[in-house]
């Protein structure tokens, strides 16, 4: 498995526990994740942070591409309740300035990073530089939750190859 490390200081988490995690797909079809808990090693920090599949948006019930449609205008189906269409809607314009924000930071540390990497000879840069037009809600959302700057008051992280950007981090130290 992996190391993920905590999106507020860094430190490597430690599995803590299991929680059931309700899912809805684009047939409305609900099915139970369960949901790993990790806890950051830091004394100061111990975090718990819910270790959330690429697919899910933390709090969210629905699957990211689900809400991805109804934002871009392509869902056929779910949800089938305008409330929560319109919520999803007022959501993404509230968070979406600060997803971009967020991805257009870590695109910077992530060019100087390169840049850095590359003013050493022995060194190639490990992993190409992502253009801020490609990134999809998914990215955007794992961006923001991966690097500490999902805005709620409890936290997750979502795993994937975006946790590179968090092991770069850690390197550079
Ligand atoms: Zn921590």
């Amino acid at each position: 498995m992996e190391q993920s490390y905590c999106p507020q200081c860094q430190s490597e988490l430690n599995p803590y526990d299991r929680r059931d995690r309700k899912c809805r797909d684009g047939n409305g079809d609900q099915k139970v994740l369960v949901i790993r808990r990790l806890r950051c090693c830091n004394q100061d920090c111990r975090r718990i942070h819910a270790e959330l599949p690429e697919y899910l948006v933390p709090y969210k019930r629905y699957a990211v591409e689900v809400i991805a449609a109804v934002l871009t205008g392509t869902a056929v189906i779910a949800p089938n309740e305008e409330a929560t269409r319109r919520r999803w809607r007022t959501w993404y314009k509230q968070i979406r300035d600060h997803l971009l924000g967020v991805a257009t930071s870590v695109n910077r540390i992530l060019q100087e990073t390169a840049r850095v990497l590359l003013a050493s000879p022995s060194i190639r840069a490990p992993y190409s530089i992502p253009l801020l037009t490609d990134f999809s809600l998914a990215e955007l959302v794992r961006l923001a939750v991966n690097t500490g700057n999902w805005i709620t008051t409890r936290s997750a992280i979502v795993t994937g190859p975006l946790s590179l950007y968090n092991q770069a981090q850690t390197q550079k130290k």
